[in-house]
């Protein structure tokens, strides 16, 4: 039976955290309109902190782009969720453009619009005058969200939604990184620089798939040390980098810190790859040696999301080990736990979820 429920068409009041001159977020009560034909109201459960809103703290923003919850009300031209379903948010895309007929979204032509542009692609907003929501397509870092079919992945009702938050945008760089973009084989070699959770992701994906070198370079001994229970053969701690000259099949950069680039550059062999997932552009190098700048692991989250929930399923992505779990109330002592490396993955819970 289908039930309708004309009242929550209209706008609603929902609780946001919205930044402030000082970096620091606060939760405020505001109206967020009612969801479009193509878009999808979801009740917020929980949301990953991704280095990614740390650098968009500007007044008026409401950061959040791993949120997790359950479809609330969808708009008319919704065919693949119901009101009651469990989703796990990742990036926007069109839906329409080239690439994303071709299956690539993350080469969507409105990428930056859509994700970045603080809009709907019309240009028009859901929230308030002076308040910059539809970050990544969800703003999650609130109690609901409006979101379309290009940014949710339905999962299964009997999952740990707030485990799973996080899959939507680091995990999914640094594992998509190592299995779609580079397509990592047995006997590989790799350095993979930055032990946050895209790096821990990668090392991960890495030793699924077989890699016979995965060396983990980073500043804190105790990331070093969960690499290598998490697959790294081999830890660098920064600063005491022995020469790793012309060794290596591929380095992914997840640290950007311009020394690390120089090593990770003499580290190649000839024809081997760089990867940098920090913003920074490519480029050809000698003997064959590339740079690629990789978004989002190259993933269609509706299948690389359920792909990297089966292997956490059979043990083999261990995921969860990164997590760590905040009240979203709590929301600016787990921010700063994240700039300053105290946890890997901080995860925000709304308390009646939990
Ligand atoms: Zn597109
Ligand atoms: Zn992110």
């Amino acid at each position: 039976m289908s039930v309708q429920h004309p009242h929550r068409t209209h706008p609603r009041m929902i609780s946001a955290a919205i930044a402030d001159s000082d970096h620091h977020l606060k939760f405020e009560k505001i109206r967020l309109g009612a969801p479009r034909r193509n878009e999808v109201g979801v009740h917020i459960v929980a949301c990953g902190i991704c280095h990614t809103d740390l650098s968009f703290l500007s007044p008026g923003v409401v950061p959040g782009h791993e949120g997790a919850g359950i479809v609330d009300q969808v708009g008319s031209a919704v065919t693949g969720v119901k009101p009651g379903d469990h989703v796990v948010l990742s990036f926007q895309s069109c839906g329409r453009c080239d690439a994303c007929e071709n299956h690539r979204p993350v080469d969507c032509e409105h990428f930056s619009t859509l994700n970045f542009g603080f809009s709907r692609l019309d240009g028009s907003s859901a929230y308030p005058q002076g308040i910059d929501g539809h970050f990544f397509g969800q703003s999650s870092f609130a109690s609901y969200a409006l979101v379309t079919e290009q940014n949710l992945v339905k999962v299964d009702k009997s999952l740990p939604l707030a485990t799973l938050a996080p899959l939507g945008c680091g995990l999914q760089t640094g594992a998509g990184t190592v299995m779609n973009t580079l397509k990592v084989k047995k006997g590989d070699r790799l350095l993979i620089t930055g032990t946050g959770a895209v790096g821990m992701a990668a090392v991960m994906a890495a030793k699924i798939a077989g890699a016979k070198e995965i060396i983990a370079l980073d500043q804190h001994q105790h990331r070093l040390d969960l690499a290598r229970e998490l697959g790294a053969t081999d830890v660098l701690k920064t600063g005491q980098e022995r020469n790793l000259q012309g060794t290596l099949d591929y380095v992914i950069d997840t640290a950007g810190v311009p020394a690390l680039d120089t090593l990770g550059q003499q580290a190649l062999n000839d024809g081997g790859v760089m990867v940098r997932l920090t913003g920074a552009g490519g480029a050809t190098l000698s003997r064959g040696r590339k740079i690629l700048s990789v978004i989002q692991g190259d993933s269609v989250a509706q299948e690389f999301i359920p792909k990297m929930i089966s292997l956490w399923q059979a043990g083999k992505f261990p995921f969860d080990r990164l997590l760590h779990f905040y009240d979203f109330e709590a929301i600016n002592q787990a921010a700063e736990d994240s700039r300053n490396g105290k946890v890997i993955k901080a995860v925000l819970r709304w308390r009646q979820h939990a």
